[in-house]
């Protein structure tokens, strides 16, 4: 087939078309909005298939335009099947609640998006689902974190805000021989810069409120992985509910086609901001895995097409450091997510990692004068130029 013959950049522009192709003759050369809870059926025996669950019945099973988003990001990163729901955090719990069951345990990477981090901590236990968390980055240390219980393992691409990259085909290699499910949070690393299922991950999940929209503008969250491991999970949000919109759907699918555009842009961005970010005065360190200086950067040689577009830095000064530095940028916005076509900035020990214990933070290495920028796809030298100021 010709789509898979394409580059990243042409498949993303591509990748829902004919996904709401009507049955014969022209369609709309965009995806049509299919603003609609219910469909009509010519005849009781259309009904009838619908009901079976072969055609559209109603909007919280499936819609074409949830799915005209889920398949294209499926194609994206290569999985035979794609579920879209309302938020990242609904997909995750589909994903999990899905595949779990009392008395099954789950190891999980720390450093996890700290919403994962709850469920895993504050919802699955209720449900008779142990966890233990550790470091996902050293495949030693999660399999002597495996039991004879466990059946899933969650770890995320890239994680936040050290930026440590997974050894996602040495997991996949403990998993597959073990029957574990691997469901990867792929968020920061988007299919443009690495595809979990390529390297044998079962699910691949997608908060596409970052950078699969883009925009800052709409929540989604995606699943992908065999047409199996996807049934399971469309029964428990038909069961839930958390269901995308199909405007929503819309806008990010508008998003999606200019993804690769995008990431490379925010890519080189980030590695011009890294670069410049590690010789000025008043940074102390700078985590960026296209740094020789970051931990991972030989696995993130391996397994990324590019570095990624998340850069992290400490300041001097500690807490009152990352407070001034914080309130000085102008160009650059102070706002939570990433991901968006604009740069953002956060302060983790604050926001991201504020509920945890200022030792706990310590140990994870996320420290009072630590900032995480997401670089977005403005000129380069004005984001160095406002980094500069803000430091003076
Ligand atoms: C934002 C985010 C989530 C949660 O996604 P929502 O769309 O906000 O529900 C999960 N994982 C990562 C890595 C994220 O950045």
């Amino acid at each position: 087939m010709k789509f898979d013959t394409w580059k990243l950049a042409t498949r993303a522009v591509h990748a829902a078309d004919g996904a709401w192709r009507a049955a014969a003759g022209e369609s709309s050369h965009v995806p049509p909005i299919y603003q609609t809870t219910n469909f009509d059926y010519p005849d009781a025996r259309a009904a009838d298939e619908a009901a079976q669950g072969r055609a559209y019945l109603y909007t919280r099973d499936g819609n074409p335009s949830q799915d005209a988003l889920a398949q294209a990001v499926a194609r994206l990163e290569g999985g035979a099947a794609g579920l879209a729901f309302a938020s990242g955090m609904s997909a995750l719990c589909g994903a999990l609640l899905a595949h779990l069951e009392r008395g099954d345990h789950v190891v999980a990477s720390e450093g996890l998006y700290g919403g994962t981090t709850e469920v895993l901590t504050h919802l699955l236990p209720r449900a008779g689902i142990e966890h233990t968390l550790t470091q996902a980055w050293d495949a030693g240390a999660v399999e002597r974190a495996l039991k004879p219980a466990t059946r899933a393992l969650v770890v995320e691409t890239v994680t936040n805000p050290l930026l440590r990259v997974a050894d996602l085909p040495a997991l996949a290699a403990l998993c597959l021989e073990r029957r574990i499910a691997l469901i990867v949070d792929s968020t920061f690393a988007t299919p443009i810069l690495c595809r979990p299922l390529e390297h044998g991950a079962t699910l691949v999940m997608h908060s596409a409120t970052k950078y699969l929209g883009g925009h800052g503008d709409v929540m989604a969250g995606i699943l992908v992985g065999s047409s199996d491991a996807i049934a399971r999970v469309r029964t428990f949000r038909s069961m839930c509910g958390g269901v995308l919109d199909p405007f929503a759907a819309w806008l990010a699918l508008r998003g999606l086609r200019t993804l690769a555009l995008r990431v490379e842009r925010q890519c080189e961005n980030a590695a011009h901001l890294a670069r410049g970010l590690e010789g000025l005065r008043g940074i102390e360190r700078v985590h960026y895995p296209g740094l020789p200086s970051h931990p991972d950067h030989a696995r993130a040689r391996r397994l990324l097409a590019r570095p990624g577009a998340m850069v992290s830095f400490e300041v001097s000064g500690g807490g009152e450091g990352a407070r001034r530095f914080y309130d000085r940028v102008r160009l650059i916005a102070r706002a939570a997510s990433l991901g968006e076509v604009e740069s953002l900035l956060t302060h983790p020990a604050s926001f991201s990692h504020r509920s945890l214990p200022a030792a706990e933070r310590a140990r994870l290495g996320i420290g009072e004068g630590l900032l995480r920028l997401s670089v977005g796809i403005e000129d380069p030298d004005d984001l160095l130029e406002d980094v500069r100021q803000a430091l003076q």
